[in-house]
């Protein structure tokens, strides 16, 4: 149950006084629904107002707070003319405009004849003073509190910072005083202030300086979010386990029989990265563990090796991967070594049905399959093992926690459950993967096989598209294969983006019956026959959309061309490109782009020519363009951080991991004075369902 203190701060917005409904509406799209959001919707830059006595061309353009007597009104009958107030401030004179201004409404704040501070910018109009719709307009007399610095806002349409602020000041009212959950030692070697003083002071800011993201208010705000995201992630880590789980000792002939089908040894890398996985799986505490390694790293042998050892110990084992295409992929390219040891490897898909579906489901619970290998169709409820030990999870950016979680309560909890497994190719920088993985343990491979060979990578501009295709005559008659990348088809998308089915139509021109199209709008399974054309060779172009971008093996494959490579992110550029140059040729990749270019454009295409390292590539990748757009946030399952930066506060990162680790150490059950105050965080930043882990443990 949420804390009462914290009552106040999710009430709705339109219980702040002067947010009605429509308002409220509007900056719940803006900022969130919640009082609390309201306040963490922090200032992005904010007015300074010169207080003045006389006109002067000098303070054009700049805020200020001047007295003024109101001469005359002209009341526009005309909505395209605003309605003019003239007013004097020493011997000159000032003109008021408002559009759509009511006769009503000014006469009563500007009545002729009274003298009124108004705050605004002042402009110059044709020669003359102005000031469109002042911020604030007081009695001369009334305490001049218009303030001297003034928070600006992100907005939105139809709420004003007016409207924001206002909210903001309501907010306050509603702003409870919360007992301490930062360590005293860390408020004081910070300098920080209390959770409260810090909130008033970044939505009041004095200077400019005090918008940084690292003035000392805004560090502990963002720490106070990281923090909570460290103690939820290690609470879940925790409750893993601490969770009794299955110790699988042994397996290892089912390993070498499949280690002897490989046609290769396994690398240094392979090796400890495996040899971390049996540890884990021979202890009797749960795996969960992330594996990490770029495309074309070898993770798959390493997952197979595990599934082996799990297997000759007597379990079944689950891999699972986000598509239809790569499950079948990982069947193909296993199921030879499976044979080979005498193993049972079976597929499910969404697509299998009716009795074929059963008979599937009935063997399986019958302990007839040893290896099932399938889609989000496995998450499935009827969907039974007969004794689940190992799971493997590929490209883990499309599943969430709870996935992970309702995998592996397909096991059976008299032996100690599933252990599972993770794999991504998407390379995250360390700081990401503590936020968004902070619950696993990780191991990487960070070397790829021997024998690669460098894929060679180019910067052309699009004009040369027409010479491009025409130069890829001599890779066909080698039957060589070949990507050609175009930008989403969208229909809404701006018209210039180049539809993948105008390219196809194009290349086929030149290449008839050599050219596959593939897009996300195709049915999975019209998907799956153009992929399958260009592997067999059927085809030897395949246009696409990115919907090739994870994990689809086409050894024969050494050609990527992306057209409209500035508008790609360089973690999909980098996915992309490590499609080609699998096999035995050397590949090239060529990023077609329309210039001219932006700054950060140009940096990224020249990193991509750079480097082939997956792990630099990503650091560079979060350094321009920041950690919510890097993977795609919506997709990658990362967690969107309100305040914090990681940017920014990648150190504050590390002292929230070490501080929640030590303190949940110290305090697993969060009982203790500060433990109380820490629940209160958790259910500030809405990270509550972790404290259910307390109670479950
Ligand atoms: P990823 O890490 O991208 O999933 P894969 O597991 O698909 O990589 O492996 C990429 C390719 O490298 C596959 O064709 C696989 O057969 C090959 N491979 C894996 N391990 C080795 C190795 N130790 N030596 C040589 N080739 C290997
Ligand atoms: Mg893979």
């Amino acid at each position: 149950m949420r804390p009462e203190v914290l009552f106040p701060l999710f009430k709705s917005i339109d219980t702040l006084k002067g947010i009605g409904p429509r308002l409220a509406v509007l900056i719940a799209k803006l900022a969130g629904e919640h009082v609390n959001d309201v306040l963490f919707h922090l200032p992005s830059g904010m007015v300074e107002r010169k207080e003045i006595t006389e006109l002067d061309e000098r303070y054009i353009t700049q805020q200020v707070i001047v007295p003024v007597m109101v001469l005359k009104h002209f009341p526009s009958r005309n909505r395209r003319v605003p309605y003019r107030i003239t007013c004097e401030v020493g011997s000159k004179e000032l003109t008021l405009t408002f559009f759509n201004g009511r006769e009503e409404y000014l006469k009563g704040q500007l009545p002729v004849g009274q003298s009124r501070t108004l705050a605004g910018k002042l402009e110059q109009y044709s020669g003359e003073y102005q000031m469109t719709h002042p911020d604030h307009i007081l009695k001369t007399g009334e305490k001049i509190d218009i303030p001297k610095f003034e928070a600006v806002y992100p907005l939105s349409a139809g709420v004003t910072n007016k409207t924001m602020s206002k909210a903001v000041t309501q907010a306050f009212l509603s702003l409870p005083e919360l007992s301490e959950w930062l360590d005293e030692a860390l408020i004081k070697r910070e300098n920080w202030q209390t959770w409260m003083a810090c909130m008033r002071k970044v939505h009041k800011p004095e200077g400019a300086d005090e918008l940084e993201p690292d003035t000392p208010a805004r560090l502990r705000l963002a720490y106070d979010e990281l923090l909570s995201n460290q103690l939820a992630l290690e609470l879940v880590r925790q409750n893993m386990r601490g969770k009794k789980g299955r110790s699988f000792i042994g397996g290892g002939d089912a390993q070498s029989s499949i280690e002897a089908a490989l046609p290769y040894k396994l690398t240094n890398a392979q090796n400890s990265a495996l040899s971390e996985v049996c540890a884990d799986m021979e202890s009797n505490s749960r795996m969960l563990r992330l594996i990490q390694g770029d495309v074309g790293s070898g993770k798959t042998a390493v997952a197979l090796m595990a599934l082996a050892k799990c297997i000759g110990c007597g379990a079944q084992g689950a891999f699972m991967a986000p598509t239809e295409i790569l499950a079948r992929q990982h069947l193909q390219s296993i199921k030879p070594f499976t044979d080979a040891a005498g193993l049972k490897i079976a597929l499910l898909t969404g697509r299998l049905k009716g009795k074929k579906r059963s008979a599937l489901l009935e063997e399986l619970q019958a302990g007839d399959i040893d290896i099932l290998i399938g889609t989000h169709a496995l998450f499935q409820d009827d969907v039974m093992f007969h004794d689940l030990g190992l799971a493997i999870i590929d490209e883990q950016h499309r599943f969430g926690v709870r996935q992970r979680l309702s995998l592996s309560a397909k096991g059976r909890p008299d032996k100690g459950g599933v252990d599972v497994l993770v794999m991504t190719a998407t390379p995250i920088p360390r700081t990401l993967t503590l936020t968004a993985y902070g619950d696993m343990d990780v191991s990487v491979i960070a070397e790829k096989p021997p024998g690669r060979q460098p894929i060679e990578t180019r910067a052309i501009e699009i004009e040369r598209l027409d010479q491009v295709a025409a130069s890829l005559d001599r890779k066909l008659a080698a039957n060589e294969r070949v990507y050609w990348v175009c930008p989403l088809v969208e229909e809404s998308e701006v018209s210039d983006l180049a539809a993948a089915e105008d390219r196809y139509t194009y290349l086929n021109a030149l290449y008839p019956n050599q050219v596959g199209l593939v897009h996300g709008k195709m049915k999975s399974d019209e998907k799956d026959a153009a992929m399958e054309a260009f592997k067999a060779g059927d085809t030897q172009i395949l246009v696409a959309t990115t919907v090739i971008e994870v994990g689809v093996d086409v050894p024969e494959a050494t050609v990527m061309i992306i057209e409209h490579s500035e508008r790609f992110g360089l973690a999909q550029l980098h996915q992309l490109r490590g499609r080609v140059g699998r096999g035995a040729l050397a590949g090239s990749c060529l990023l077609m782009y329309a210039g001219p270019l932006g700054e950060t454009q140009k940096a990224r295409l020249k990193i991509m020519r750079e480097t082939e390292d997956g792990f630099r590539i990503a650091e560079e990748d979060l350094r321009l363009r920041g950690a919510g757009e890097l993977l795609g946030t919506r997709q990658s399952g990362l967690p969107e951080f309100k305040i914090a930066d990681l940017q920014v506060h990648s150190r504050l990162l590390q002292i929230a991991r070490d501080d929640a680790r030590h303190f949940l150490e110290i305090d697993p059950e969060l009982a203790s004075e500060r433990g109380r105050a820490i629940r209160t965080l958790l259910y500030l930043f809405e990270r509550e369902s972790a404290i259910r882990y307390l109670q479950s443990g």
